[in-house]
């Protein structure tokens, strides 16, 4: 059976991949979280990992103190976080920590050569060139957890990559489907973290609400499987039932259809390629009577075709619009910015910047504080 290590164990794809872990017995080498020492703690208990991991450095001393009486060796901080994506004692490296942070360590595990299920889909959307071209060269696979990334490896199986013509993404449209900008304008934080299909952390829900993550979504479709932009059409189904289709040569349109649950995509990138019971409820079309279709409103929703404009410009602009819309994010969950005022500072830095290089670490993090920098000193007047 499998070892892996997760960073980002005690978030929402952590705890569903530890659900997955203990119903299949699959081992856990090491485990890191951002700041919840308490979950962590019990989770070390469970699983007994050699290594645990906390990244933010205040809470270090005291999970140390509480796990005194184990044999766990106790990190911190992001040097812990490499030093788990480094050590090799695991087959697979799970990445579901939220944000930026999750590139480095992502990096830093293609360069132990370990193959990598991987959540966070920052990783490829801000390094995307630089990490599919590690991985490439290293042979390393990647695993998307991401249900409709999954959905479309799920499709692929079997088929020639060079006779794919084009990735169908569905979208759920979020909680504001069918809303125009003027409709949107009060909204709150409450409403935007009221999703109606899935379950997930705060940043990915507002994320869904104003579509950024499908924006995201495409950004990494287009690293992960190699196809163009242009090649990929994003179709909203308002059930979250089909999860992704592709269109081969000869118009065959193969999807993956399931109930919305994350379990799904987790377990098949942890136990790859089999296919094991997995504690969902089994798709039933009946109940469903009816799936529906639509376009995406990319005039309403903005942030999804900033993100579109952003892959075709290429270089940092993905980059750019990721970190953006991070810090906007953080000042509408601290009430700062009105809702659409997110899409409005995505856009503002899209524009703001020339071409920036984006083929090593150091430039994707200059371009990334260059743009957090933006947002800091110029939301007040965009907003
Ligand atoms: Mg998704």
């Amino acid at each position: 059976m499998k070892t892996i290590s997760l960073i980002g164990s005690t978030g929402s794809i952590g705890k569903q991949t530890l659900d997955v872990c203990r119903k299949h017995g699959i081992r856990v080498n090491a485990l890191a979280a951002k700041s919840n020492i308490t979950l962590l703690e019990t989770q070390a208990r469970e699983f007994s990992p050699e290594i645990v991991c906390i990244f933010e450095e205040k809470h270090y001393a005291e999970l140390k103190e509480r796990l005194s009486d184990t044999k766990i060796k106790v990190l911190c901080g992001m040097d812990g976080l490499c030093e788990i994506a480094s050590s090799g004692k695991h087959d697979l490296f799970v990445n579901s920590v939220v944000g930026m942070v999750g590139l480095l360590p992502t990096l830093t595990a293609i360069d132990a050569g370990t193959d990598i299920a991987l959540a966070n889909k920052e990783t490829l959307v801000a390094g995307g060139k630089l990490v599919m071209s590690s991985a490439a060269k290293k042979g390393v696979k990647i695993f998307p957890i991401d249900s409709e990334h999954s959905a479309i490896f799920q499709c692929l199986q079997g088929n020639k990559r060079e006779q794919l013509r084009k990735i169908i993404l569905t979208a759920s449209g979020g909680p504001f489907f069918g809303k125009k900008k003027s409709e949107l304008k009060n909204v709150t934080v409450e409403q935007a973290l009221n999703h109606p299909n899935w379950s997930m952390g705060n940043k990915i829900t507002i994320d869904s609400a104003t579509l950024m993550n499908k924006g995201l979504e495409f950004i990494e479709a287009h690293w992960l499987f190699g196809v163009a932009p242009e090649n990929i059409e994003i179709v909203v189904n308002r059930e979250s039932v089909l999860h992704s289709a592709v269109e081969f040569a000869d118009h065959s349109v193969i999807g993956q259809l399931g109930v919305p649950d994350m379990k799904i995509p987790i377990q098949y990138a942890l136990l790859y390629p089999e296919r094991f019971k997995c504690d969902v409820k089994s798709l039933s079309f009946t109940d469903y009577g009816t799936l529906t279709f639509a376009n995406p409103d990319f005039e309403t929703f903005d942030c999804l075709s900033s993100c579109i404009d952003a892959i075709k410009r290429g270089g940092a602009y993905p980059c750019i619009v990721n970190a953006a819309n991070e810090e906007a994010v953080g000042l509408f969950l601290k009430r700062e910015i009105p809702f659409l005022g997110i899409g409005n500072i995505v856009r503002a830095a899209l524009e703001h910047f020339g071409e920036m290089p984006a083929e090593t670490y150091s430039y994707i993090i200059a371009a990334e504080n260059a743009a957090r920098e933006f947002v800091k000193e110029n939301y007040t007047k965009i907003k």
